[in-house]
């Protein structure tokens, strides 16, 4: 071994000990006769201290190390002079008197400083990941992200599941996404699909008896990337027998509590037992069905007062059956810096003209307001006010709640307009406001969803989760007449904005899993030839059973405060899809092609075709 202890773990008790010590040069600084070193591995990092006049041979290898060379040093423990310890770094009592120092790499100048907390160009980090990885920064993520799975497969055993692989060359696993293809060369002309997710091959587990499943699985979705998104992301899988959703709901709460406290015990949860809204709750009161909860900001149906002022739009809106709403900013009207004093009418106009452009991103037409004065007597601002009687104000300003200096904001459209515009708004305000604590992890259930949506350019229904999701039981009599009233027992779990993981009760009989597929437009042929061996399972004694993933990316992601899920993921891919480190994708030998049987046709060239 090269190495007797970690550069992280040395403490005044080791004070005399010969030690062993193989890392990276942190920093060097040269004194002359004396040089330090920060060695740093994995662990943390320790002073090195070479005396010329001691020890001249290590000395004068020190002088030759620069930074994020690779050292092995012998050397002892010693307490550090009076006067010179580093109250910020763990090992900050000691330091270890160099006996020796073989180099046993070196290294060119790293493209960003690894030993410091800066704005690194992330394309830069991307291409030389495995420099970016030794940050600090980065290594906590992902050692968070080892304890976090750690954490699930430990729980899990514990409570009697079993893990299972399940095939990555597959057949299309529809989760509403593209699939990704891989071209069989034993069966030239056929594709394997990358699995969107073991949704299947889970149900059939359960099919076989296991009864309790999981997986941390990796899944593939060819759709267009986000900070929450990437083309192949990880998902702690699992299916359970004999349940039903409060079982699940319950199981599943229990789990991520334990889970939170065990690996992010700083964080405060705000609510427990987790809240539960309803879909449609959560849609009206914060226009989204993943709201941030760790701040209220909630929209308030203001129709039928709205209606009844001078305001033509909003007479017009109701009498279109259009739903009037208003999101109240506390305290917005108010200088950032100074909230005893209001915007100036330019900084409010400049203001309100950033929010109006926001909501015109998701096809509002403008956004009306009304900015309320700090004292009863001054006036409310805004070009709207006007249509509004003293009476009218008064009921308006009961009604959301409004206190001085707020602002009402009133968004009237289509519905799906109005939940867009009150999703950005909320999480734009918030940001201005600083509401959403970075502390606090804010879990909530989303349940009773739509089981399908109505998909206006297909002309069909298609499932809000997936074509296995069961209907609510009582809502399975509306499946045919009025299948845009039917829920599916359908839950998300949801944290601080995000979807953090779904599941649902399966249906587990051939009959009313033949029922939905016509719904969603697929002929009964089509269906066999996919999902024949779904339903051909459902006749050999299935069990009962639901199930449920979490989308690990995300929860780590949450859990380390980090921006998006590039940071909890050791090697991602680039906003383009790609791999800027190996250049993946890239194009095959032609050979490889010929014994696919694959020609490509010529592409297009696109803007963006640069980018990696
Ligand atoms: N397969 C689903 C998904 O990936 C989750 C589930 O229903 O268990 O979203």
């Amino acid at each position: 071994m090269h190495k007797t202890h970690t550069c992280g773990e040395l403490r005044e008790s080791h004070v005399g000990q010969t030690v062993t010590l193989a890392g990276w040069v942190n920093r060097r600084r040269d004194q002359g006769g004396l040089i330090f070193l920060d060695l740093r591995d994995r662990w943390g990092l320790v002073q090195v201290v070479i005396d010329e006049a001691e020890n001249p041979t290590a000395h004068a290898v020190a002088h030759t190390v620069r930074s994020e060379y690779v050292l092995q040093v012998v050397g002892t423990v010693r307490r550090r002079p009076a006067g010179t310890e580093n109250p910020d770094l763990p090992t900050g009592d000691i330091d270890i008197v160099a006996d020796s120092i073989v180099l046993l790499n070196e290294s060119k100048v790293p493209p960003f400083l690894i030993n410091r907390e800066e704005n690194i160009d992330e394309a830069r980090r991307m291409q030389y990941r495995y420099l970016d990885l030794r940050r600090p920064a980065m290594r906590d993520n992902i050692i968070l992200r080892h304890r976090t799975i750690k954490f699930l497969r430990d729980h899990l055993d514990a409570a009697g599941f079993v893990e299972i692989e399940t095939p990555i060359l597959f057949k299309t696993t529809p989760e509403g996404a593209r699939d990704f293809l891989v071209p069989s060369r034993l069966q030239p002309g056929k594709f394997y699909a990358l699995p969107q997710s073991p949704q299947q091959l889970k149900q059939l587990l359960m099919v076989a008896g296991f009864e309790k499943y999981f997986q941390i699985a990796r899944c593939f979705r060819d759709e267009d990337l986000r900070g929450d998104r990437q083309p192949e992301f990880t998902q702690l899988d699992m299916e359970l027998s004999f349940v039903e959703r409060e079982d699940m709901l319950q199981f599943m709460e229990a789990m991520v509590l334990a889970l939170a406290k065990a690996v992010v015990p700083e964080k405060t949860i705000k609510y427990q037992p987790l809240r539960r809204l309803t879909y449609t709750e959560a849609m009206e009161k914060y226009g989204s069905d993943k709201p941030d909860l760790r701040y209220d900001l909630e929209a308030v149906d203001v129709t039928a007062l709205a209606a009844q002022s001078a305001f033509p739009i909003f007479q017009q809106a109701a009498q279109a059956g259009r739903p009037i709403k208003v999101l109240r900013a506390p305290g917005l009207h108010a200088k950032r810096d100074n909230p005893a004093e209001l915007l100036t009418g330019e900084g409010l106009k400049r203001l309100m003209k950033e929010l109006e452009d926001l909501v015109k991103t998701v096809g509002a037409k403008g956004l009306a307001y009304m900015a309320l004065p700090l004292d009863e007597n001054g006036e409310v601002k805004g070009p709207i006010g006007k249509y509004f009687s003293v009476e009218q104000k008064a009921a308006l300003f009961e009604q959301t709640g409004a206190r001085p200096g707020d602002i009402l904001m009133f968004i009237s459209d289509k519905p799906e307009v109005v939940y867009a515009s009150v999703d950005k708004l909320r999480r734009h305000i918030a940001d201005l406001l600083d509401l959403a604590d970075p502390n606090v992890l804010d879990f909530a259930w989303i349940i009773d969803f739509p089981m399908f949506y109505w998909d206006e350019e297909n002309q069909r229904w298609d499932p809000s989760q997936h074509m296995f999701t069961m209907p609510m039981p009582e809502d399975v009599p509306m499946l045919e007449s009025e299948p845009g009233k039917v829920r599916g027992s359908q839950y998300d779990l949801i944290c601080n904005g995000y979807e953090v993981g779904g599941g649902s009760i399966r249906i587990h009989e051939r009959a009313l899993q033949e029922k939905i597929f016509p719904l969603i437009g697929q002929t009964m042929e089509h269906a066999r030839e996919q999902f024949g061996h779904m339903l051909e399972a459902f006749e050999y004694g299935a069990p009962p059973h639901g199930g449920m993933a979490w989308g690990i990316d995300r929860l780590v992601m949450i859990f380390a405060g980090a921006p998006n899920i590039r940071e909890v993921i050791a090697f991602p891919k680039t906003q383009a899809g790609g791999d800027a480190m190996a250049h993946a994708p890239s194009e095959p030998e032609p050979k490889q092609l010929q014994e696919l049987y694959i020609q490509v046709l010529p592409v297009p060239k696109k803007d963006d075709d640069t980018k990696s």
